[in-house]
């Protein structure tokens, strides 16, 4: 029987709500399908594997070395890992040992988040404890200097829309700290677009996703200084191996990474044009009205907008798009408002009309 929904009893997902961990994060392209496939069939040297597309990686993205991990969950355990055990083997073998101390992760307060995961609980597995600079509300580079102490062992920085954005130091501020104290900076920007800007505003190791912005299949990258990347490298011989990756992925992700820096994502223009037929569809049908709204914290992002008016609820709707096969999952944060946003990033066209249809039943 080859593979289906069906096989496994499984509802068919149609994800209108952006890159959701949830619904298994974004589609792989032909192009990482092959790449893939080719993994899958063939036999590798997995320490060279690893390497040398590290290597390919840090060339196209301009940095001394990469490491391709599982997930951006494991950069940062890993990371945090390699810089409490700087490349000593009793600490591969023995990564919680009382032996080290040295073992304090600088946070700002407000970076302390749960992404799907609390990023502390990642520090902690990585044998990092997590100590929180400044407040709820701010943190300057003052507030990370005088948490510093010869327990520091690295600064971490997360960069992402779950943070607190406003009175917050920036990444180039909190590598200064780190450069006048000889401490190392990670930063968590497993989500964002730009795979260069957190190296030259001076951090030492930066994670990515590789299902989020990148569109690749499951997996993480962590660029940057060659000593650090050698280091972390040496964790597949400890607590990496939980965090294993497969050959297929490597070469996916490898493929996906350039693909990325050749195509970027798709543009607002692109969004707006494949938008506009969707929309006004939808704002015939009866006690709807759709228009086009940008993403609000103003990325190049556009979004179908819909107003539901009548009897049924905004939340009713969002829910018997649900409960049906396929199930569309749409974006729930304005629901109280009334209003329901489609994110198409991740939705083609027939996909598109099966949205229209649905729609069309439910009112
Ligand atoms: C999604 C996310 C992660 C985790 O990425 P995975 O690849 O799913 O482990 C880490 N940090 C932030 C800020 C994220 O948004």
């Amino acid at each position: 029987m080859t593979i289906s929904y069906e096989k496994f009893d499984l509802k068919e997902v149609i994800n209108a709500s952006g890159r959701m961990t949830i619904l298994g994060v974004s589609k792989v392209s032909e192009n990482v399908l092959a790449a893939q496939r080719f993994g899958g069939e063939h036999f590798f040297e997995m320490s060279d594997l690893s390497v040398k597309t590290g290597a390919y990686l840090a060339q196209l993205l301009n940095v001394e070395d990469a490491q391709i991990v599982s997930s951006a969950s494991a950069g940062i355990a890993q990371s945090v890992a390699a810089l409490i055990g700087q490349g000593d083997l009793y600490h591969v073998y023995h990564p919680y040992t009382k032996k080290i101390t040295k073992r304090e992760i600088i946070v700002p307060k407000g970076h302390n988040v749960d992404y799907g995961t609390p990023v502390e609980v990642m520090v902690t597995q990585g044998g990092g404890q997590v100590v929180e600079a400044g407040y709820a509300n701010m943190c300057s580079p003052e507030h990370v200097a005088m948490m510093i102490t010869e327990e520091t062992a690295a600064l971490l920085y997360i960069k992402s829309h779950h943070t607190v954005q406003k009175s917050m130091l920036t990444v180039a501020e909190m590598a200064k700290v780190a450069q006048e104290h000889q401490l190392p900076l990670i930063v968590d920007a497993a989500a964002e677009e730009d795979l260069f800007k957190y190296v030259v505003a001076g951090a030492d190791l930066v994670i990515y996703s590789g299902a989020k912005a990148i569109e690749g299949p499951s997996a993480g990258l962590v660029v940057g200084k060659k000593e650090y990347i050698e280091w972390i490298r040496l964790q597949a011989k400890g607590l990496g191996r939980a965090m294993k990756i497969g050959k297929d992925n490597i070469l996916g992700f490898t493929q996906a990474v350039e693909d990325y820096l050749k195509n970027g994502s798709e543009s607002g223009d692109s969004m707006k044009d494949r938008l506009t037929p969707f929309v006004e569809a939808i704002d015939q049908i009866s006690d709807l009205s759709a228009k086009i709204v940008q993403d609000g914290a103003g990325r190049d992002i556009y979004r179908a907008s819909v107003s539901v008016h009548g009897k049924k609820s905004a939340k009713e709707v969002i829910q018997e798009l649900k409960d049906q096969n396929p199930a569309v999952y749409t974006r729930e944060y304005q629901a109280n408002n009334g209003i329901i946003e489609f994110d198409i990033r991740s939705v083609n066209q027939s996909e598109m009309e099966k949205i229209i249809k649905r729609l069309k039943e439910i009112m």
